[in-house]
């Protein structure tokens, strides 16, 4: 009886071992803390980041240009840099939608997909693959991107707590294996927000760091106790620069601002003329300034990578980094902080950790496209062409 027993139950204990190893396999989470300079892991409030630092990959994300939030969440998530994404800044006019805006605040224009699909995000090719997905906020992971979204989603609202985003990827993870995502997204704006309000060097901001560092320390804890390995990659999207109302670029200073419609204002400033191709603008603009560079899109400087698609608007005028680029009265208050400049300014630099399996070293300063071949190979499915090059990957792979 011992004798016949003894197969089934080895049989009994292989099947259940196989499944355990099923139920967990590894998550690769990907975490946006919006806004965090890559020199913020310098300051010695970020236990758990710095540990997951020490122990993994850590260095700096170059951003592309323009700095600012929403070409960048998409550059990361594509490997394409804006020119190519099609999210070319956070405010565009398409000249095939010549009436209407895109911005961030307008959920009609922002949440279609007529913007968002010359590319494609990780989680459409990952879900496409078979790999499922699951988003707590990032740009575009709304939005029914070559009409895929992902099987999980949340339409952004900032007024979500951070405890509650950690536990909603918490729970997600505690799912039987066969709905359980393979690829998660994680976002935090606390710290952009309080760049912008108290500018980079205040207690705010170091407020807001430890708090985000606090969240992910519960997240990587939570994770060890239900025995689920992850693969981290936290990353920033630009940094954060200390601006001030003395140092403003007033372009009516220099055109009447009723020839003009600037479609973004502040560290850059895209700008069309109002009648369509006004020479008088182009003449003002493009004479040299003090504090500020302006070049009509097509002859921006080629280490840029902007300016070919036709949502870049005709004249790209750039601040010295530090200066605000205004058209009268500002609606949005010139102090605290600010990003938007040159990609080349070390205080664009966002923050760049990953922690799992094969990934430790400093990487040192890489383009944020780069990232994206990384989490393809960590969610195992084949990336897309883009304009990443794999140094990154070729940098991890020890
Ligand atoms: P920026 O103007 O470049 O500093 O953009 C940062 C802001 O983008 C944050 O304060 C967020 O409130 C906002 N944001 C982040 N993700 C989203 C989203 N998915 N939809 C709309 N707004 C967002
Ligand atoms: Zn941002
Ligand atoms: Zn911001």
């Amino acid at each position: 009886m011992k004798r016949f027993l003894s197969p089934l139950l080895l049989l009994f204990a292989a099947t259940t071992a196989a499944h355990a190893e099923d139920a967990r396999k590894p998550v690769t989470i990907l975490i946006s803390i919006d806004g965090f300079r890559a020199d913020y892991l310098d300051r010695g409030i970020t236990p758990h980041l710095s540990k997951l630092a020490a122990d993994g990959a850590h260095g700096a994300l170059r951003p592309s240009f323009p700095t600012k939030t929403f070409p960048n969440h998409y550059a990361i998530v594509t490997g394409k840099r804006p020119d190519t994404n099609g999210i070319t800044g956070n405010s565009m006019i398409d000249p095939r939608r010549p009436d209407v805006k895109f911005s961030l605040g307008d959920a009609k224009q922002s949440l279609d997909s007529f913007w968002w699909d010359e590319a494609e995000p990780a989680w459409v090719t990952a879900n496409k693959a078979g790999v499922r997905t699951a988003t707590m906020f990032w740009p575009g992971s709304e939005v029914a991107i070559h009409d895929v979204r992902p099987p999980d989603w949340l339409r952004y609202d900032e007024h979500v707590g951070y405890a509650q985003r950690v536990n909603t990827v918490l729970d997600w993870m505690r799912r039987p294996a066969d709905i359980r995502p393979a690829f998660v997204t994680l976002y935090f704006e606390a710290v952009d927000d309080a760049g912008h309000g108290f500018g980079p060097d205040s207690a705010e901001v170091n407020a807001a760091i430890s708090d985000v560092d606090a969240r992910i320390g519960d997240l990587v804890a939570q994770l060890a106790a239900m025995a689920q390995p992850v693969q981290l990659v936290v990353v920033a999207d630009h940094g954060m620069r200390a601006i001030d109302e003395s140092r403003t670029i007033q372009l009516a200073d220099i055109i009447d601002l009723p020839s003009i419609v600037a479609v973004e204002t502040g560290p850059y400033a895209a700008i069309e003329p109002a009648a369509g191709t006004d020479n008088r603008v182009y003449e003002a603009l493009l004479k040299p300034h003090d504090h500020m560079a302006c070049n009509r899109r097509e002859t921006l400087p080629e280490r840029l990578h902007y300016g070919h698609n036709p949502r870049v608007a005709a004249i790209i005028c750039i601040a010295e980094p530090g200066w605000s680029i205004i058209a009268g009265k500002p609606n949005w208050p010139v102090r605290g902080g600010a990003h938007g400049y040159d990609n080349q300014d070390p205080q664009m630099l966002a923050l760049f950790v990953a922690n799992g399996t094969g990934l430790s070293g400093n990487i040192g300063i890489v383009d944020n496209i780069e990232v994206y071949p990384l989490l393809m190979r960590l969610i195992g499915v084949a990336p897309l062409p883009s304009d990443a090059s794999g140094s990154l990957v070729k940098r991890l792979a020890h």
